[in-house]
């Protein structure tokens, strides 16, 4: 792989302003893959004024041209999307077979979908004597982590543009290499120069820099909520526009009427995936007294069965992490039925698949975002108790709930305090607006929802 050495800034490669490096280290055998700047305030400040010059022309392109060229930017996206699987493999250490089925695949839709958007999306309305025109918001600063590394760009560069922004990036240490790819399809889509600005860089430096800028109208960032507390306050302090997808602690609930084998092993599988470093994996499940023991058992043969096939976590720093979190479980007297604390391998950031019974919900383990592949089963007495379980944490991303009959799966989900319920294993949706209630962030991503993020108003009188 080659040493990169430069920022994506006004349309062309420029050499960093300083010499500091961050090395990207494959999570697998962790070896250094690459290199690549890390960026300082004189880098950021650069691609904000890109980013600031190229505004004026981009917001009054008409809608139907910048679909055009978002449409270009999936197509590029497809044609190197084996590329796009092999580095986010690199970086992230994901089997490949993931990396090609979701992290290359899914950003493919979510571009196509907001080329379809930004043709179709109703940019002027009518109101009484007004009509009221949707304006872009301005120059967009989007910060974002490592866990899905393209998907989280194109969540928030796609709508970005289809709304008329123009965009500085500032990808997550742990995976540039993605980022970096991402910026050359923008520059083979034909996207005109200072649309789209990559500067790599350190949270703290790079990513606070580009949070503090007078001269972006917006942050977005998906992150912790520890940062995102911190990007909220920055905003609000500037009266700029923010959004927050931060993090999650999701309930999957499933009730006495379900198919529990189907319940327990989809949800196995749900949190892990990705090795459990997803925002919206149903970390929790939760359970009717009467079918407790089965459930433990069928989740304790599902996460043993995936063995070594799931992938490490993305650093050392996180895999300590993770097993602090297992080592806290058992200390609180959670009982641990699958994996455990213990590295499965010499080398590399692996983490066991592990299961805890048990678990009660105020233990840390069922209430604090653990970002591994690690499972809580609760068992609860009636449905009002699980409600209260489901609801008692202060995330409200995502979660499931599973009943024999819909109706009954689409009560209880209305209940939760939460901002997208799976009914009985729905399939994901690029359209389906995605985001948090309470401390799970501010604001939401995807479909005409995620664009509209992106947009202000303006009202003229007649
Ligand atoms: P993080 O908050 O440490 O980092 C996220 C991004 O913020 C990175 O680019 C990082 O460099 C940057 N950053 C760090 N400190 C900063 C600062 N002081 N100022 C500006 N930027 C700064 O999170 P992470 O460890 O990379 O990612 C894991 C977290 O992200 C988890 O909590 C997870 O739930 C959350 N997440 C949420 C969603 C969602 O959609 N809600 C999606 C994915 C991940």
């Amino acid at each position: 792989m080659k040493a990169h050495d430069g920022m994506y800034i006004g349309g062309a490669w420029r050499p960093a302003a300083g010499d500091e490096v961050i090395e990207v280290v494959n999570p697998v055998d962790e070896q250094i893959v690459a290199t690549v700047p890390a960026g300082t305030a004189e880098d950021v400040d650069a691609a904000v004024r890109a980013a600031r010059a190229a505004f004026p022309v981009w917001a009054a392109t008409p809608p139907a041209e910048r679909a055009a060229r978002l449409a270009a930017l999936r197509d590029v996206l497809e044609a190197r999307k084996d590329e796009i699987a092999e580095t986010v493999t690199a970086e992230l250490g994901s089997p490949l077979a993931l990396s090609k089925a979701v992290h290359a695949s899914v950003p493919i839709a979510v571009a196509a979908s907001y080329a379809d958007l930004a043709t179709t999306y109703a940019f002027e309305e009518k109101a009484g004597n007004s009509t009221i025109h949707h304006e872009p918001v301005g120059v967009v600063g989007a910060i974002t982590p490592w866990n899905y590394p393209l998907h989280q760009i194109v969540a928030k560069v796609a709508p970005a543009l289809a709304a008329g922004c123009t965009v500085v990036v500032k990808p997550a240490e742990d995976t540039p290499l993605t980022a970096r790819l991402f910026a050359e399809a923008v520059h083979e889509a034909g996207i005109p120069a200072g649309v789209f600005n990559l500067v790599t860089g350190l949270g703290p430096v790079a990513g606070q820099a580009l949070a503090e800028h007078p001269g972006t109208d917006m942050i977005s960032f998906t992150g912790s909520t520890a940062v995102g507390k911190r990007i909220g306050a920055l905003a609000g302090a500037a009266v700029k526009r923010v959004a927050l997808e931060l993090g999650g602690k999701s309930a999957n609930v499933i009730l006495p009427s379900a198919d529990l084998a189907r319940a327990v092993n989809v949800g196995v599988a749900n949190v892990m995936s990705n090795s459990g470093q997803t925002c919206s994996a149903w970390t929790r499940m939760l359970v009717h007294r009467d079918q407790y023991d089965e459930a433990v058992q069928i989740a304790a043969a599902a996460a043993g069965k995936y063995g070594d096939r799931i992938g490490p976590v993305v650093s050392a720093r996180q895999q300590a992490r993770v097993r602090g979190y297992i080592e806290k479980g058992i200390a609180e007297g959670a009982r641990l039925v699958a994996g455990g604390p213990d590295a499965p391998r010499e080398r590399g950031y692996f983490v066991r698949p592990t299961v805890f019974a048990d678990v009660t919900p105020e233990m840390t383990i069922a209430q604090e975002e653990i970002f591994g592949p690690v499972l809580c089963v609760l068992r609860y007495e009636d449905e009002e108790d699980a409600l209260r379980i489901a609801n008692g944490t202060v995330y409200g991303l995502a979660g499931a709930v599973w009943a024999g009959d819909e109706a009954e799966a689409v009560a209880f989900a209305r209940r939760m305090d939460t901002g997208q319920v799976d009914i009985n294993g729905g399939r994901f949706n690029p359209l389906a607006p995605f985001g948090g209630y309470k401390q799970s962030g501010v604001g939401r991503e995807l479909g005409r929802h995620g664009l509209a993020e992106y947009l202000q108003t303006k009202s003229l009188q007649f």
